[in-house]
């Protein structure tokens, strides 16, 4: 009989930014082979106290079998060839060598990397040293830049540094819950049920839900403002323009702690609620009713997401949404504040190691010299090394590589073929780039078949690391099994290729930039580039982590514990310590619709899938919820173009088409279609709703307007 063993491994979840903590039950034999086979929620987690969402508890099952992973490295010599098996040493050594040569032929932008919220704190950082600090780029950014930079934007105009000031306990605490452009019933359902459970506690809790689809979110709303797509930002003028006329604004707070107010207040003044209303297609009652909610309130709390951040006008409706919170004093106290809740697991934790196009680490600034000193000097780099010039954000980057200015493009974690808007031109850039490596977990994404070289990497629960959730708690993240065939921690192969770059390019006698023996002298280096910083995190370690378990930034040298709000004492982190109001007047979508795409397209996510459903899209039993693809109509547009439900509809934008099943649903009002944003080639003929999405971005964030396009829908 085989002896087998459990063992039982504290971990995070690896899919939404709750940071849910886990135990992963494996079973181990006696010839070294091991499985995971069970999951529970840590019920001394903070995130989540034991709860887990349908996505958390299936993640045994996403990590069983081998099939489907990338076992070896593979590569080819040329593009017309199959790739084939090598080892280890041949595929870094090439890797090492291809980029070294394209930077000593073409300089350092000629290489780009493009990186995921869902690598690991000490994975982001390792990448991001290997392209600022070895080879001089800051062409390096992640599909994080869809996801959280409006929001980044937003706090940092706004309070002066990124990061929100709130809690997990402020949902606990809140008597008016915002939630603007988040339905966190489906994206973030674990702090769903805590905002559920204190409703029930607390009859008198508020929830305005702001969101143009009746959401699962917005039908259990105590007020749901079905406003026109993109119109949050004249909703929120229209808000804060009662409040100004009501003497619902906290003047005395506003006088102390911040400053910008009279210019705002001039440009609201056209803001009328009856103005604002009509722009965002609802009654001006309910306008009103939401305003007196939140100025009214003892404590009022915003929950916002993607609705607001992938938007062209990102910043603005962040930057419009903290007026509301600095105008009423509703901001660092409890149960009060704008939280942004964190799509990916790790976006938090790579704007930290600043491991973006437009960031140094540890909430630094590329353009601001002393900031490049500052890093220059920790990373032991020669002075003025760094380079002063901002890298090329996730959809610039692409358009560089298609235009032959980026040659080489190194893709680690995460699938652009199918996530990134207009992946018509992502598809052709990857086949005019020169070089493309692509580390992955999973052989069958979309991207995969771009690369030349194909490096196996480790997935969830089979590597160490950190991640930071989005209340700014960093949780460890540990390996319960070995990895497949060869696969490696995504840091380990990027810590390979940069230390063979840094043999052929470093100066001779020039210290050791990658001389990492572990996840722990990564995180130990991290934090030391914290230290003085917002987020100083100089007091805690891998064994503080251990100790006393999830801890939230800052924590610096001789803190007790992690602080869980911010702002507490009026002291913003700008120059004067002043929050800051600017002018936000509304402008529309970037896309309007037109006699040739007269519907409005949403995007968003299904209750259990996640991305492009690499892992989710394994777990038969979470497609029981949705189990296929499809357009979401309204019954009425649809009868109106004799259209039924079920049948084939081809959806077309000026960029490209893609065909589903239509269904009908009233979740969606007229002149407005809805699609799941994960299905994709694996699943469809096309490659997925970003076929006919628009790659124009917020020009501050430069996050893309992913959540709307114009489109024609008629019968395939
Ligand atoms: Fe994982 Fe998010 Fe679900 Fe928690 S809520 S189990 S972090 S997917």
């Amino acid at each position: 009989m085989v002896q087998r063993e459990r063992s039982f491994t504290r971990s995070t979840c690896c899919y939404c930014g709750v940071g849910c903590g886990v135990v992963i039950e494996a079973e181990h034999d006696a010839d070294g082979n091991a499985r995971i086979i069970g999951i529970e929620g840590d019920k001394e987690h903070p995130a989540n106290f034991g709860r887990l969402c349908s996505k958390g508890r299936n993640l045994p099952q996403t990590a069983r079998s081998p099939h489907g992973r990338v076992l070896m490295p593979e590569l080819r010599h040329q593009r017309h060839e199959a790739r084939h098996r090598v080892d280890w040493a041949v595929a870094l050594d090439t890797v090492a060598d291809r980029l070294a040569d394209i930077v000593q032929q073409h300089g350092p932008d000629a290489v780009a990397f493009y990186i995921s919220g869902q690598l690991l704190t000490e994975d982001y950082y390792v990448f991001n040293k290997l392209a600022k600090g070895l080879l001089g780029t800051n062409n390096i950014d992640t599909n994080s830049r869809l996801c959280m930079s409006s929001a980044v934007t937003g706090y940092k105009l706004a309070l002066g540094a990124d990061g929100p000031p709130t809690c997990y306990e402020d949902l606990e605490l809140a008597k008016t819950v915002l939630f603007a452009g988040s339905n966190a019933a489906y994206a973030h359902p674990v702090l769903f049920r805590r905002l559920e459970e204190a409703r029930e506690r607390d009859p008198d809790v508020r929830w305005i839900v702001i969101d143009p689809r009746r959401t699962d979110t917005a039908a259990v709303a105590d007020l749901h403002l079905a406003i026109q797509p993109g119109t949050d930002v004249a909703l929120f003028n229209g808000m804060l323009h009662h409040l100004v006329w009501e003497g619902l604004v906290d003047s005395e707070y506003i006088k102390a702690h911040t400053e910008g107010f009279a210019g705002l207040k001039q440009l609201l003044r056209d803001y009328t609620p009856r103005m604002a209303a009509e722009l965002c297609g609802i009654a001006v009652a309910d306008l009103v009713q939401a305003a007196e909610w939140f100025g009214r309130s003892p404590a009022a709390l915003s929950l916002y997401c993607m609705g607001l951040n992938q938007s062209a006008h990102g910043t603005d409706k962040n930057l419009a949404l903290i007026h509301l919170h600095l105008a009423t004093g509703q901001i660092g106290r409890p149960g009060a504040g704008p939280f942004s809740l964190t799509g990916q697991p790790n976006a938090m934790g790579g704007r930290e190691v600043g491991g973006m196009a437009t960031m140094l680490a540890a909430h630094r600034e590329i353009g601001d010299a002393q900031h490049r000193a500052e890093v220059e000097a920790l990373w032991s780099l020669p002075a003025h090394s760094l380079s002063a010039k901002p890298g090329l954000a996730a959809v610039e980057l692409f358009e560089a590589v298609r235009s032959g200015k980026v040659k080489a493009v190194w893709i680690a974690c995460t699938n652009p073929v199918h996530s990134m808007p207009d992946i018509g031109r992502v598809r052709e850039a990857l086949q005019r780039a020169q070089y493309v490596v692509v580390q992955e977990a999973f052989a069958d994404t979309d991207t995969v078949p771009y690369a030349d070289v194909l490096l196996p990497a480790a997935s969830w629960g089979e590597k160490e690391g950190t991640v930071t959730n989005s209340e700014r708690r960093i949780s460890r993240v540990r390996r319960a099994v070995p990895a497949p065939g060869q696969a490696q921690p995504d840091w380990w192969i990027a810590n390979e290729v940069a230390r063979r770059i840094e043999a052929r390019l470093a100066s001779p006698g020039a210290a050791p930039l990658f001389d990492f023996d572990g996840t722990a002298a990564i995180f130990d280096e991290h934090r030391r580039l914290t230290v003085g910083r917002d987020l100083d995190i100089g007091g805690l370690d891998y064994a503080v982590l251990e100790s006393q378990g999830p801890q939230q930034w800052p924590f610096p040298a001789g803190a007790q514990g992690g602080q869980p709000r911010r702002y507490e004492d009026g002291v913003f982190a700008t120059a004067n310590g002043r929050a800051r109001f600017h002018v936000t007047p509304y402008k529309p979508v970037a896309e309007p619709v037109s006699a040739r795409y007269p519907l409005r397209l949403l995007t968003g996510r299904l209750r259990d899938q996640w991305h492009g459903m690499s892992r989710t899209g394994r777990v038969p039993g979470l497609f029981a919820h949705s189990p296929e693809p499809g357009l979401r109509m309204n019954p009425g547009d649809a009868a109106r173009r004799g259209l039924r439900a079920g049948e084939l509809v081809r959806i077309a934008s000026k960029r490209g088409e893609l065909v589903l099943p239509l269904e009908l649903s009233d979740e969606v009002g007229s002149g407005t279609v809805f699609a799941a944003m994960h299905w994709s080639g694996q699943h469809l003929s096309s490659g997925g709703i970003n076929e006919v999405s628009q790659p124009a971005f917020d020009a501050r964030s430069l996050q893309p307007e992913l959540k709307h396009a114009a489109v024609r829908v008629e019968k395939a």
